[in-house]
């Protein structure tokens, strides 16, 4: 496994660094304080991952994330002292996978890291079908309602979760272990933020859901669409 950590403070890449080789011994870690050699690097070292600062000294981080995306889709996590919500919607619209906020906890990384890396296991099911709603679970594609939406890795988990629990309600832990793998302290923010970012792309009136409805304090219910 390779891993590019994009960031200018020392102290994190070697934080980052040695929480990825406890875990993963034969990993493999490039690094760069440099947003410009880091769009470089994804071209030159093919990384398994890679790991983002918003904050660099050349370049801003959503822009190599924008060249990143140009030509690769390789994994890619932002990390961020922003915790406005604003601008981790715009991280994940821009076409990050998940994203970090500083200070981070290593169980936490370790578990978004494990997640993005992991083997797509082959599905007994690749479609999931509920109501009009179709969900490939290789590719995340959703259709429904003549409406084809890409979905994220991480939507596209929390998703299936839900359809395969259509009618139930799906508590934040179930939720959190689905997608990452662990349930750890902050995942439920952290799917409040992807949750609203799911309804933007299949709600009709994101802010009046007809479909992933709330349940405060508990979790998620998908109802029947339409
Ligand atoms: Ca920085």
């Amino acid at each position: 496994m390779k891993v590019l950590i994009i960031e200018d403070d020392r102290e994190i890449i070697e934080a980052i660094s040695l929480a990825l080789q406890m875990r993963w011994p034969e990993a493999n870690v490039v690094s760069t304080r440099l947003g410009a050699k880091g769009v470089e690097l994804v071209e030159s070292e093919y990384p398994d991952i890679v790991i983002l600062d918003l904050g660099l000294p050349d370049v801003n981080g959503f822009e190599v994330l924008h060249q990143i995306r140009l030509f690769s889709d390789v994994p890619t996590i932002i990390l961020t002292v922003r915790s406005d919500e604003a601008d981790v919607v715009k991280g994940l619209e821009w076409g990050a996978d998940d994203y970090i906020i500083k200070p981070f906890r290593q169980m936490e990384l370790l578990a978004r890291v494990r997640s993005l890396i992991r083997r797509q296991t082959p599905a007994e099911e690749e479609l999931l079908v509920y109501g009009p709603l179709r969900l490939n679970v290789m590719t995340g594609q959703l259709n429904y309602n003549d409406k084809e939406v890409a979905l994220t890795i991480t939507e596209k988990r929390i998703l299936s979760h839900m359809m395969k629990n259509a009618g139930h309600v799906v508590t934040h832990s179930s939720l959190a272990e689905a997608v990452w793998g662990d349930d750890y302290p902050g995942a439920t923010d952290s799917l409040k933020v992807h949750i609203r970012r799911l309804r933007e792309k299949i709600e009709t009136d994101p802010s009046q859901p007809q479909l992933i409805l709330t349940r405060t304090g508990i979790g998620y219910f998908l109802a029947k669409p339409e």
